[in-house]
């Protein structure tokens, strides 16, 4: 087998979801030291977009870009595809990595809230791959990683909308793996169980004003919640995996669905 080396994915040019925070930056990170070109996506203050394009630049020496497309809207999803080819002249491999999610029991889920996490968690991914495939199939070569969740592979209380997304996004996986089975073009799924994005250390802060303990005794708590292994697992940690899928060395995994989950599937 193959070993992936520093800049084994030099010349590639990748565009990841979601990229402004959390696990989708880790992802951008992990693909710019690897040599790729980047566009980046996703929300946030233009001064701090700014600072991240002037680091992916400086620091890894690759071509950088930023698109703030709201990728619940359709014709955003289709356009950003054509907007990376413009601006880097083909795109090779897709991440997508952008998701929202409503909490609640289901007879109280709002329909436009359901709509809005089907649209960014699952419609958007099919929009995304749909208008980059034809360019991989020209190139001779692509990957397509799919972030979904183990709520992609197991049900959970009060989240209606999301399980149903990321099961539907797992899906979408094995189908478009198996479209594309023959080429050297893969499809596959990461699902990550707790990881520690900004989310979490709200919730820990929070959590240690209240029952007045320490920051990491209320990341301990959280965390052996759901992870059998009691730690909730680093961004960096799930951006390997889907930089590995990107590499030769996993040129014949199609179709997969691959937990980074302190075990929380194998109860
Ligand atoms: P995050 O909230 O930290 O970051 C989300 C990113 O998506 C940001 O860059 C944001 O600007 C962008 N974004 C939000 N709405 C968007 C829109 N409409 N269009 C374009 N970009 C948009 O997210 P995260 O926690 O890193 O999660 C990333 C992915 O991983 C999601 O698909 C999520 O479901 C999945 N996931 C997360 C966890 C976790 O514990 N954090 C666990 C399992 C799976």
């Amino acid at each position: 087998m193959a070993q992936r080396c520093p800049g084994e994915l030099t010349g590639r040019v990748a565009l990841v979801t979601g990229s402004t925070d959390g696990i989708g930056l880790a992802v951008a990170r992990n693909l710019a030291s690897q040599g790729c070109a980047i566009m980046l996506n996703g929300f946030g203050d233009p001064e701090a977009i700014a600072s991240l394009c002037n680091e992916f630049a400086t620091k890894y020496a690759v071509s950088v870009g930023h698109a703030g497309a709201d990728l619940r809207q359709e014709d955003e999803a289709s356009d950003l595809v054509k907007q990376v080819v413009h601006q880097f002249g083909q795109l090779d491999i897709l991440v997508n990595n952008a998701g929202t999610q409503h909490k609640g029991p289901i007879e109280e889920h709002p329909p436009s809230r359901w709509r809005e996490v089907l649209a960014l968690n699952l419609d958007a991914p099919f929009h995304l791959i749909r208008t980059a495939l034809p360019g991989m199939r020209a190139n001779n070569w692509g990957r397509i990683v799919n972030i979904a969740s183990v709520y992609g592979l197991a049900g959970g209380v009060d989240r209606s909308s999301y399980v149903a997304s990321k099961h539907g996004l797992i899906g979408l996986t094995k189908a478009v793996a198996l479209e594309t089975a023959t080429s050297p073009i893969t499809c596959n799924a990461v699902c990550p169980g707790d990881v520690s994005t900004r989310i979490f250390y709200r919730s820990a802060k929070l959590l240690a004003d209240q029952e007045q303990i320490t920051r990491v005794e209320a990341q301990q708590r959280i965390a052996a919640i759901n992870m059998p292994s009691g730690r909730v697992v680093s961004p960096e940690q799930v951006a390997a995996l889907a930089v590995f899928l990107c590499s030769e060395a996993a040129a014949e995994i199609h179709g997969a669905a691959l937990p980074v989950d302190g075990a929380w599937l194998a109860r």
